[in-house]
């Protein structure tokens, strides 16, 4: 059997143009991008070439993005940097049951050390948040609400806009980590109203540990740095720029932007066909997530009475994976799949399946294949 890779939404491999577009930083430049001399214009050029493109991806404004060492530390960012800055009266912080653990463990730390009081947005069996859900819990006292435009485990997209529009009135900050969504459907801060917003390279065929987050005027002014020293990055990231990676995360912003629409449409209708597949072949095998709001490449199956891990590993060489990569050697059920509803049972039977630019019809033979018959097997060794 030959290995297909069906985990984007844990890394997506690096598009060949991208990889092009880093060699030359790499291979032939000098400089710091900080330096006033030709060696580091050049460097500095490239960089603000990147921004235009992190920008453009996102619907923000060029000099709004801050580059970062990935999604983690730009959640961070966003989080700890308004918690410390927080003004008078505003004490309490909301984020969604399902945010990804760089904003989930990062605010519950700011809670455990007293800095802010937090609340949770529960989830609707779908897995979205109910705007109406955070509507009954803003106040005058909120500094910042936290909801991701799309699950890294079921896809499943969130009605971003109407919640922005709730936080706003609020007078409250508006983060929305957008790493799963940017490269895969059209996303636009300024018009969605998202006031901060991260992203990831290596989510869009970009290179890993680059990412940015990127912010209105007033939201960056609204923030304390994590990291200090020389001033980069408007003073919010101080450090030399790792200019081969943000080249690499502007070029791989600039193709998902030109290409999400097609490449989406081409992806939707492997991810469908790998799902009527699975249901044709196997009895009690559902989806988790509201089918009908999701990102177009992911699909979180339940097989019922075959144990996630186990039907993992006798997947092997095809790579799938249960819940997020990022907690995987837990022995938690996914946090995320249990806030909607779903017994640990049930979290445990549950396997993610993501595509993304470079998956082929054939891959999608061989994962439907190898899920058969590695249920199949699991459930007859139960
Ligand atoms: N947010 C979401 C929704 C993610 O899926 C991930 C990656 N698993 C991250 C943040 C963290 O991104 P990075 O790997 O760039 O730190």
């Amino acid at each position: 059997m030959r290995e297909a890779y069906l985990d984007y939404n844990a890394s997506a491999p690096l598009d060949p143009r991208v990889f092009e577009a880093m060699a030359p930083v790499l291979a032939d430049d000098v400089g710091n991008a900080s330096s006033v001399h030709r060696f580091g214009r050049r460097q500095a050029a490239a960089v603000d070439e990147a921004r235009q493109h992190v920008a453009g991806l996102v619907g923000g404004r060029p000099a709004g993005v801050v580059f970062t060492a990935g999604a983690t530390e730009a959640n961070n960012l966003a989080l700890r940097g308004a918690a410390e800055a927080a003004p008078e009266g505003r004490p309490r912080m909301l984020v969604s049951a399902v945010e990804h653990a760089s904003v989930a463990r990062t605010a519950r730390w700011l809670s455990d050390s007293g800095v802010v009081k937090l609340d949770v947005i529960g989830v609707t069996p779908g897995g979205f948040v109910d705007p109406a859900a955070v509507e009954e819990l803003l106040g005058p006292d909120v500094l910042l609400v936290s909801v991701m435009a799309a699950n890294s485990e079921t896809g499943v997209l969130n009605p971003v806009g109407e919640i922005a529009e709730r936080v706003r009135a609020a007078g409250a900050m508006f983060h929305c980590d957008a790493t799963q969504m940017a490269g895969r459907m059209p996303f636009d801060m300024a018009t969605l109203g998202a006031d901060l917003v991260s992203v990831s390279g290596h989510k869009i065929c970009g290179p890993g540990g680059v990412g940015a987050l990127v912010g209105t005027r007033h939201a960056l002014a609204r923030l304390s740095p994590l990291i200090h020293g020389g001033g980069h990055e408007r003073g919010l990231r101080s450090g030399s720029l790792n200019v081969a990676g943000i080249a690499g995360l502007g070029a791989a912003a600039r193709i998902a932007a030109d290409e999400r629409e097609s490449e989406s449409a081409r992806v939707g209708v492997l991810r469908d066909r790998l799902v009527d597949e699975l249901e044709a072949r196997l009895a009690g095998v559902h989806q988790n997530g509201d089918a009908s709001r999701r990102l177009p490449n992911t699909a979180n199956v339940c097989f019922e009475g075959a144990d996630a891990e186990a039907v993992m590993s006798n997947m092997d060489p095809v790579a799938v994976s249960t819940g997020s990569a990022c907690s995987a050697g837990s022995i938690e059920p996914s946090a995320v799949l249990v806030a909607m509803g779903l017994s640990h049972e049930a979290a445990f039977e549950s396997v993610r399946f993501s595509l993304g630019r470079f998956t082929t019809a054939a891959d999608i033979d061989r994962a439907v294949e190898s899920a058969t018959a590695a249920v199949s097997r699991v459930r007859s060794m139960a």
